[in-house]
């Protein structure tokens, strides 16, 4: 009689530590589905009345890039660079790579432009004008982020292709307000540089010189990291990268790839309003073709983005990489933000069983 009453009381034990484990599966996953979901993207609202005036002013007065940059192939590995540089040897500046390659890209080569250092604190660049010849970008010591510098110098590349529309007016760096008279008169000429830089197809590279992440820290919180550079709001810039890809057709799943996270955030927040939003109606004028720079050899291909792009390859060298498609990429989702944040959970719940209290990951 003893021995069955024991019994039973351990198989309902077994029973409610069994259940209990179950249901701390399904809320941890309904807790992080709900942590991460990217619910503001369907929600978030974009102020476009002023970039879409800029956009047609430009469509109507520049020469458009249609051409979309995917990548200039320059490393950006910033550990790798770190390693280098603390191992004693000088890391190979790529910077005036990525200008020349930029420059290519947005059609401006008839224009002698060369690049400088400075340690300025403010601007992060600009780029000085002499005698309406030659053109100077310095690039601030204190933005190390390869990424950033390339957001950088789209910027100062879009001032010159800006000015390019009316050389009347003095190519004044840092100006908001556009000269009187000007073509651009009554605009804010910044804003206008920035716009243009997407019109001339490099949008990626705006978009990845942002920084917005949250990370988890050592004592169960979470801090959030934004930087954006320019004189428009993230989202601004989503919105005028999906409007360029509409502009061309190009299927937002082609360039999701080669988006940082901050970049694919805001894109994708485009994206969606512009589905949603009846301000604008595009229909693709311009084909869709993509240009990279192959990261082993340097060479400059371009690609069909009408299709669903599967692959790049290099007609040089033997590089080539696989895009992942939204399967693998909501598989890769799913295992870092939900399978891993929960492997840390648990391995965070065990080691406080054990008595050991900070953990850092
Ligand atoms: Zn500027
Ligand atoms: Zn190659």
């Amino acid at each position: 009689m003893k021995r069955k009453t024991i019994r039973r009381f351990f198989r309902r034990l077994a029973s409610f530590i069994k259940k209990t484990v179950v249901f701390l599966f399904y809320a941890s996953v309904i807790f992080l589905a709900f942590h991460w979901f990217p619910w503001n993207r369907f929600a978030t609202p974009v102020d476009t009345a002023e970039v879409d005036k800029y956009y047609a002013l430009l469509k109507e007065h520049q020469r458009p890039v249609d051409v979309l940059t995917l990548s200039l192939g320059i490393n950006d590995d910033e550990d790798l660079r770190a390693e280098v540089e603390k191992a004693g040897m000088q890391s190979k500046d790529e910077l005036p790579i990525a200008l020349n390659r930029l420059i290519k890209a947005m059609e401006l080569e008839a224009t002698p432009i060369s690049l400088e250092y400075g340690d300025q604190e403010k601007p992060p660049a600009f780029v000085t004008n002499f005698n309406q010849e030659r053109m100077v970008i310095t690039v601030s010591r204190l933005v190390k982020l390869r990424r950033e510098q390339m957001s950088l110098l789209v910027h100062e590349l879009g001032h010159i292709a800006v000015w390019g529309m009316d050389r009347s007016a003095p190519m004044i760096c840092g100006q908001e307000t556009a000269s009187a008279g000007s073509l651009l008169s009554g605009c804010h000429q910044e804003r206008v540089v920035d716009c243009s830089g997407f019109f001339q197809g490099q949008g990626i590279l705006t978009l990845n010189g942002l920084t917005d992440e949250t990370f988890s820290t050592a004592d169960g919180g979470t801090r959030t990291e934004k930087k954006v550079f320019g004189y428009l709001k993230p989202e601004q810039y989503g919105y005028l990268l999906a409007r360029y890809c509409a502009d061309h057709g190009i299927p937002a799943r082609n360039i999701e790839f080669f988006l940082e996270p901050a970049g694919r955030k805001y894109f994708n927040i485009g994206n969606e309003y512009l589905k949603r939003s009846a301000v604008v109606s595009v229909k693709p004028a311009a084909p869709a073709t993509g240009v990279y720079w192959c990261p082993k050899c340097g060479q400059h291909s371009t690609v069909d983005l009408s299709g669903e792009l599967a692959e790049i390859r290099c007609p040089k060298c033997s590089f080539h990489i696989k895009i992942q498609n939204a399967w693998e990429r909501t598989t890769r989702f799913i295992y870092v933000r939900l399978v891993m944040p929960m492997i840390k959970l648990f391995h965070l719940i065990k080691l406080r069983m054990i008595g050991i209290k900070s953990p850092t990951f």
